[in-house]
């Protein structure tokens, strides 16, 4: 019999695979080919509670384990992948309030993040400092009670339609390493706060990527993340496993998709007489998708599980966000090749997977960086005898 819990998980992710069906799955190949920005999908969203699906009930949110996290996030990014961008980094940052903030900090911005009425994003990256992080350059000048924020954000996603983001800035330019010097805020829009553009992409189209430019922005001292200066890093990188959990699991539903769009192709279409589902070079290949996804899917729960336990997971992460959207590229690829010509035509969704794959290698820290996140927590867990 099944654990109530289980039930519970169960009748989550069953409500999301309807919402899908209902919402996203009819309107997605239309909104993505106009790079339309999704409201009535995101308002569904929020109606269903997922701005708040990692924030705890006692501020409001669904207080989900990142297991049936992961398993929705699956499950939307099956339908389209872009839908996952608005509750992307905005339960990112949920994380990091949650975790680092001050409990005033959790009153003042949780329950707003969990109903949706706030809606985050995570201000970090430079065009300068994506992987080397460290490097940033935006500035946090103290002023009075609070700072001055100056300097310039690349690439941050929901920037237009949002209006919270936690942003790391320089409190000590002279810190040495240089991540001891960066401080994490929470921001609200306001006079200095500058979206200068929306970035035209490849894929992941409707939901907006930005750049951001700060202009003596002030920020209360309250805002500054746990009321203590230079733990910014810290408090990103751990709200970094999150993401990579959430970029994992986007991965595992891209790929689904393209496998259930090319199995279903390879028993409709026939060449040499018979459906090429049954040629066997067809045959190796949809083995070979389907095996990789469950692989992948695997190793984006045994993460999961492991952020359950509260304990620090880069090195689980890591690989589930490495192997499962470097297979989502490949199972994308592949179900591009079964499609034939018509896979290179938008009468059909595989070309938008083909195009959406490639963010899920670069996005929540590019693949070569995992490899060295991961490599590093080896020899931590192997050392010499
Ligand atoms: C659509 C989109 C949405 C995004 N959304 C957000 C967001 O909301 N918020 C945010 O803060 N950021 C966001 N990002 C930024 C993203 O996190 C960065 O693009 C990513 O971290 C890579 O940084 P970069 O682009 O500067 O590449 P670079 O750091 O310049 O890397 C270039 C290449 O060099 C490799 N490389 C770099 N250093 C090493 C090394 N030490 N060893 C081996 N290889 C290395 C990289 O892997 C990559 O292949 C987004 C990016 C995209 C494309």
């Amino acid at each position: 019999m099944m654990a109530d819990s289980d039930k519970i998980r169960a009748d989550i992710v069953a409500s999301i695979r309807q919402f899908v069906k209902r919402e996203v799955l009819p309107v997605a190949s239309e909104l993505e080919h106009a790079d339309a920005y999704p409201s009535q999908i995101v308002e569904g969203m929020k109606q269903l509670g997922l701005f708040g699906a990692n924030v705890p009930p006692e501020y409001g949110g669904l207080g989900l384990d990142y297991t049936t996290f992961a398993m929705v996030i699956e499950e939307l990014a099956r339908g389209w992948m872009s839908i996952v961008g608005p509750l992307g980094t905005h339960t990112v940052i949920c994380d990091i309030i949650h975790r680092f903030g001050t409990e005033e900090q959790r009153k003042r911005f949780l329950p707003g993040l969990a109903s949706g009425e706030r809606r985050g994003g995570l201000a970090l990256s430079e065009a300068d400092a994506g992987t080397d992080v460290q490097r940033l350059r935006t500035t946090a000048t103290p002023q009075g009670d609070g700072y001055l924020i100056n300097g310039s954000k690349m690439w941050i996603t929901n920037a237009r339609y949002g209006n919270t983001f936690v942003l790391a800035a320089k409190t000590d330019t002279s810190a040495d390493p240089p991540y001891a010097g960066s401080s994490g805020f929470v921001i609200e829009k306001g006079e200095g706060f500058h979206v200068t553009r929306d970035i035209d992409k490849l894929g992941y189209k409707g939901v907006e990527t930005c750049e951001l430019f700060f202009d003596n922005f002030y920020v209360p001292r309250e805002n500054l993340i746990g009321g203590q200066e230079n733990l910014g890093f810290k408090h990103i990188m751990t709200g970094l496993e999150s993401e990579r959990i959430n970029v994992a699991a986007r991965g595992v539903g891209l790929a689904r998709a393209a496998f259930e769009d090319a199995i279903q192709y390879a028993q409709q279409r026939h060449t040499f007489g018979k459906p090429i589902c049954e040629h066997q070079t067809i045959q190796i290949k949809l083995a070979d998708m389907a095996t990789k996804i469950e692989a992948a899917r695997l190793l984006v729960y045994s993460a999961a599980e492991k952020k359950d336990r509260g304990e620090r997971c880069d090195l689980e992460a890591g690989m589930a966000k490495l192997f499962a959207t470097e297979s989502a590229q490949e199972v994308a690829s592949e179900a591009l090749r079964i499609h034939g010509g018509a896979g290179y035509s938008k009468d059909f969704n595989v070309e938008r997977y083909y195009r959406d794959a490639p963010l899920l290698i670069v996005g929540g820290g590019t693949n070569e960086l995992q490899r060295l996140i991961i490599a590093k927590g080896l020899v931590a867990k192997y050392p010499i005898k």
